[in-house]
């Protein structure tokens, strides 16, 4: 690694981050190279973001575009990309209006403002609560950690925001006993990423819904990393056969640009009117062009069709160690957003695997995420199999 530059960054990057003894410099498609020329098979597409690999060729050329024309002029005005990609995202989905943040906890925020002033203007005060998931994940702002149920994130932020229950995720008897004339919303993830890839009973997310209509709540599903493909259907909740009142985006939607977004029904965004809420960076042209450029590929490549199907190949092959090696506990997972649940701690075998040259992350201690690019080819996910198989027996 190049020494004088990591002792500049342990010097003067705040320290949040516990990092791999790695300098990356270069990325093209699936494959990601350090500072001293080696190579590695990207299975972290930066925490699924990258959908479309490293340095995409008509993303490169949608940047340098619209890199010539028009980078930011603030939401005072009118922008082309912006209203381009917000037709393409409401086409495809229950939505009617979005608002575009920079990150997944803005667009949550947005999401959590929305919810509570819709009943503000339904003359309904007293619904301010929003119920949430154990082991959910929704953010570090204020209000998204206040929202997430990891008591480990939250140490140390106290007090945090008031109005926010917790009840364990699949179980929707818990969810039936937490309601009450204060619920707002339920917000949750479709299939829990951080938290460990969760994945819910296939009926949940309807009974979910069912019991937010009998209570007149709204239901929120935070698809920050379950969507755009990445679960192998656009949007993760289409795999459940319901339709949220809000949905947030973020993760994948600039394949690495940064930008969030919360979506909602016209009913619901009608209570965000002209000054109701705001952020400078949000959806500039410069973005919005590349997500734009994102989301076209993504469908015109069948990457969707692509993640359920490699996502069905990859775990097939995991379940073929699971029943060669016993430390394997659990395979689980949606089209490319696959979770290895070990019996124990995962941190060796992921440094074994950037050793033999494959990037991959754990976490919850147990649980290896894999969530490659899209565009991730068979022979790179055999690869990845024959070498956890070489791992696995000395843990
Ligand atoms: C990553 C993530 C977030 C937070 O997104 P940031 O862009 O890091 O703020 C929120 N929700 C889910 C489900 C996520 O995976």
């Amino acid at each position: 690694m190049n020494q004088s530059l990591v002792e500049l960054a342990d010097r003067s990057i705040a320290a949040t981050y516990a990092r791999y003894p790695l300098m990356l410099v270069k990325g093209q498609g699936c494959t990601l190279w350090d500072d001293k020329g080696r190579s590695y098979t990207d299975f972290v597409a930066g925490i699924a973001v990258c959908n479309l690999g490293h340095c995409h060729r008509r993303l490169i050329a949608a940047l340098e575009r619209q890199a010539r024309e028009l980078w930011h002029v603030s939401n005072l005005f009118y922008t082309g990309p912006q209203a381009e990609l917000a037709a393409w995202l409401v086409e495809r989905c229950f939505a009617e209006r979005v608002f575009f943040a920079n990150s997944g906890a803005e667009a949550n925020e947005a999401a959590i403002k929305l919810a509570r002033k819709y009943f503000k203007d339904q003359g309904d005060p007293r619904r301010y609560e929003i119920i949430s998931m154990e082991l959910s994940f929704h953010g570090r702002t204020m209000a998204t950690l206040s929202a997430t149920g990891q008591d480990k994130i939250k140490k140390g932020f106290d007090p945090l925001l008031e109005g926010f229950r917790f009840v364990p995720f699949n179980d929707i008897e818990a969810l039936r006993k937490a309601m009450s004339p204060s619920s707002c919303a339920v917000l949750l993830e479709p299939i829990q990423g951080e938290g460990g890839v969760n994945c819910p009973d296939p009926q949940y997310l309807q009974q979910v819904r069912k019991l937010c209509d009998e209570h007149g709540c709204l239901m929120i599903l935070d698809e920050v990393q379950t969507g755009m493909g990445r679960c192998g259907s656009l949007f993760a909740h289409q795999l459940f056969g319901v339709e949220p009142d809000i949905m947030t985006l973020a993760k994948a939607l600039g394949n690495g640009l940064p930008i969030g977004a919360m979506l909602a029904t016209e009913k619901v965004a009608r209570s965000f009117e002209a000054g109701s809420h705001a952020t400078t960076f949000g959806g500039t042209p410069l973005v919005t062009a590349v997500a734009l450029e994102t989301c076209r590929v993504i469908e015109e490549e069948g990457l969707v069709e692509r993640a359920a199907e490699l996502g069905d190949y990859l775990r097939s092959g995991l379940r073929k160690l699971q029943a060669s090696h016993g430390v394997v506990k659990d395979v689980r997972g949606q089209g490319l957003l696959v979770g290895v649940e070990l019996k124990k701690e995962g941190a060796k075998v992921v440094d074994a695997c950037r050793q033999r040259g494959f990037l991959i992350n754990c976490i919850q201690d147990k649980v290896l995420r894999l969530a490659p690019p899209l565009v991730i080819q068979r022979d790179d996910i055999d690869a990845l199999i024959e070498c956890l198989d070489q791992i696995l027996p000395a843990l």
